[in-house]
């Protein structure tokens, strides 16, 4: 029951994309050791940047793939974008959002009202029908000063059959058109969600390991949290960060499951 540094692990917090599944297939050796930990009683909580899908819907994929999980345990980029956004911007606010209809949901939850490029505010997620209209207004809200705030930094992401482009592509493409934009990035690797995701674990930050597969966000996150950070190598493949050490890299979860114990 010896994490890293010799003490115990008795708290899980994970990453999705690239340490349960890839796109909609699910990584055995993940899935076999998140049941493990399920059945010794251990707590785990998932954080992921991807925003097209509800806390509610990614529990759903999980229980699918055979991971008990409910929508609590889930810490996602929509409800992290729509708490950072209530700290900064009055409920009517403006804002142009791209992305999915969790998003938007979320957003018109939080009290704001949904704009076209006389926007006060400009939220890019990640949108499978994105298009040149929506880049347009974005970049127009931007060149007219609104803010831009964006849920996640990830340049690619994880598919079935390869990587696709995500919001990191799209922030790019709006602050090259206008470079005055500095962004607010709410996904990890701010440490925001993992500190959400901890107090829900309810273990010590001692005892509680943070897994992701990229370094520059998951192992980023978790460290800035105050948490052991392991990097699996199920995802993407490793990029380096320069003064960034993960504090263990593991092939799979597999090589983790009897190190894990509950109180
Ligand atoms: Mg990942």
């Amino acid at each position: 029951m010896a994490g890293g540094d010799g003490t115990a692990i008795r708290g899980i917090i994970s990453d999705l994309d690239g340490v349960l599944y890839r796109g909609d297939q699910p990584i055995a050796e993940s899935i076999e050791a998140f049941k493990v930990w399920h059945a010794r009683g251990v707590p785990y909580a998932f954080v992921t940047n991807n925003a097209t899908k509800s806390a509610a819907q990614f529990a759903a994929k999980l229980e699918r793939m055979g991971v008990p999980t409910t929508a609590a345990q889930v810490f996602n980029a929509v409800s992290a974008t729509a708490s950072l956004m209530q700290q900064r911007w009055q409920p009517g606010t403006r804002v142009f959002a791209i992305g999915e209809a969790p998003l938007f949901e979320a957003i018109e939850e939080a009290g704001y009202t949904l704009a076209g490029d006389d926007a006060d505010v400009v939220v890019l997620g990640f949108d499978y029908a994105l298009n040149y209209d929506k880049l347009r207004t974005a970049v127009r809200a931007a060149l007219n000063g609104a803010s831009v705030v964006v849920t996640n930094p990830d340049l690619l992401t994880p598919a079935d059959d390869g990587f696709e482009p995500c919001v990191g592509v799209l922030g790019a493409a709006v602050t090259a058109a206008v470079p005055a934009v500095v962004p607010i990035v709410v996904g990890k690797p701010q440490p925001f969600m993992v500190e959400a995701a901890l107090a829900h674990v309810g273990t010590g930050k001692s005892e509680t390991i943070m897994i992701g597969d990229q370094v520059a966000t998951d192992i980023v996150a978790g460290q800035r949290a105050g948490i052991r950070s392991f990097l699996v190598a199920t995802g993407l493949p490793h990029t380096p960060v320069a003064g960034v050490t993960p504090d263990r890299i593991i092939a799979n979860l597999r090589d983790l499951i009897d190190e894990v114990g509950a109180t």
